[in-house]
């Protein structure tokens, strides 16, 4: 019942209003993916394209249907888009996934610039030339439109207001964070362009060649997920920087559930991808932080990267560590300068060490998922369970971690595979009678006091095998 034409309300800064942008900008091919989209979220994303971009500014639009199966969307959607300027409608023979589907839509694109769009969103007013006026500026700039939202049921618009940045946690999970002080310091009032350190993934336009020129995305990739990350990486790494500007808006509907499948369950080809951007783009020693919070990935496939390792080789392209100094410095790094990580298992039981969610040490069944089990071994001998310690020993029985401070924790000394000890007490971690708590016991050479830590590490925080 709403038209495809609404208007929407310019949620823009006033400062937007009235800037001016060169008559030179270039042109854009608009790439919008979609697979079992709703008929009237696809056309209002359309019309909202051709009402509120100059026409000049617009090559083509590019519909690329990813193997839609609903009836509407095929021969009415053909008929439809006929009547419409510069809009192509291009039928892929099978499912290929967003990632690819939008590479298929780059190479057959026209225009020096590409811009990608959800097949549910809203162009706001004058969305367009803010981001075209950065890569005429720079092209190695990437840009997205500030994402407001759609209510999924009432279709109300709802500007987002906050300015943010795009960012991640160290599950390598996109999240929105607050603007830095460095960054928010940089900036002079707030039209200006906010760098961020990753892109929401949805929407935003790269210039094609430098889109080409630093390898696209990872065509090993499935479906979705993971691949706004590897993009973000790879710009700011290989020579470029990401911009999100506040003057672009593009509203953006926020659905409860996809409508369509992922062939290998979602959990699993999301884990897939992530681990490709892991093992090519995040360093050690913070490739290992992403393990110990997933340790269950350990050693799962994840197929060929070689290829991708030589790309990055090749484009000479700076590490993870410049990365965080230089893009993320606000980011918070977990302990990384660390002996041993992991879940601690006993030698006698087989169970490992387990916080059983109150900060006490019990034993429990290993289950590799991390979280209650997930301890470090710090090189100033601490052990640590997230941000609690081990605290000095002063009576027998159940151990309870409490806050870390040198002057009250315990120090640990430990050899791999062997014996957990108290430098002060010289007595060794031990299992209790029933065998469901761990406890300091006498040093007496038994299995039950021989613990082992999922991985250790040298001084330069590398595995040792
Ligand atoms: N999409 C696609 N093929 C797929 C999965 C998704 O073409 O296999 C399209 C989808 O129709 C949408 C875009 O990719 O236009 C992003 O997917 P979605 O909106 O489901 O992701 P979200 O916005 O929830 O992150
Ligand atoms: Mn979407």
């Amino acid at each position: 019942m709403i038209s495809v034409e609404r208007s929407v309300p310019d949620v823009r800064h006033n400062l937007c209003k009235t800037k001016e942008y060169s008559d030179d900008l270039p042109r854009t091919s608009v790439i919008i993916c979609f697979t079992e989209e709703s008929w009237s979220t696809l056309l209002r994303t359309v019309h909202s394209v051709l009402n509120r971009s100059p026409p000049e500014l617009i090559a083509e639009v590019l519909l690329v249907d990813d193997f839609s199966q609903r009836d509407y969307l095929k021969e009415p959607l053909d008929e439809y888009m006929k009547k419409l300027p510069k809009v192509k409608v291009v039928r892929l023979p099978k499912r290929e996934g967003l990632i690819r589907a939008r590479l298929i839509g780059a190479e057959m694109a026209q225009g020096p610039v590409l811009t990608f769009l959800d097949s549910h969103v809203e162009c706001n007013v004058g969305w367009l030339e803010p981001l075209l006026q950065r890569i005429h500026d720079d092209p190695t700039n990437v840009v997205c439109p500030a994402i407001d939202a759609i209510d999924a049921t009432s279709f109300e618009y709802a500007g987002s207001g906050a300015t943010i940045i795009g960012a991640f946690n160290w599950e390598m999970k996109f999240t929105w964070n607050g603007i830095p002080e460095y960054e928010a310091r940089r900036r002079d009032d707030e039209s200006w362009p906010i760098r961020s350190p990753a892109m929401a993934g949805g929407l935003f336009s790269i210039d094609k060649d430098f889109f080409y020129r630093i390898g696209t995305y990872d065509p090993g990739f499935d479906i979705w997920g993971a691949e706004n990350l590897e993009l973000s990486f790879k710009i700011w790494m290989c020579g470029g920087s990401l911009e999100i500007i506040p003057c672009s808006r593009v509203a953006h509907i926020f659905r409860k559930q996809q409508p369509y499948k992922f062939p290998d369950g979602n959990v699993k080809t999301f884990m897939r991808n992530t681990m490709r951007l892991v093992a090519v783009w995040v360093d050690e020693p913070y490739r290992d932080i992403f393990y110990s919070l997933k340790p269950q990935l350990m050693g799962q496939e994840y197929g060929d990267v070689s290829d991708r390792i030589k790309l990055r080789e090749e484009l000479k392209c700076h590490d993870f560590q410049w990365y965080l100094d230089n893009v993320y410095p606000a980011l918070k790094v977990p302990d990384t300068k660390v002996r041993a990580r992991g879940d601690v298992r006993n030698a006698a039981t087989s169970m490992c060490l387990d916080s059983m969610g109150k900060g006490v040490l019990g034993m429990f069944p290993c289950h590799g998922e991390g979280n209650n089990q997930a301890f470090t071994l710090t090189w100033d001998d601490q052990l640590k369970h997230k941000n609690t310690c081990l605290p000095k020993i002063k009576t027998p029985g159940q151990l309870r971690m409490l806050g870390c401070n040198m002057a009250s924790t315990a120090r640990i000394t430990h050899i791999k595979g062997e014996t957990i000890r108290d430098a002060s007490s010289g007595k060794c971690l031990d299992l209790n009678a029933d065998r469901t708590m761990a406890i300091f016991n006498h040093c007496n050479g038994s299995k039950a006091q021989r613990w082992r830590f999922s991985r250790y590490f040298d001084r330069k925080g590398r595995v040792i095998p």
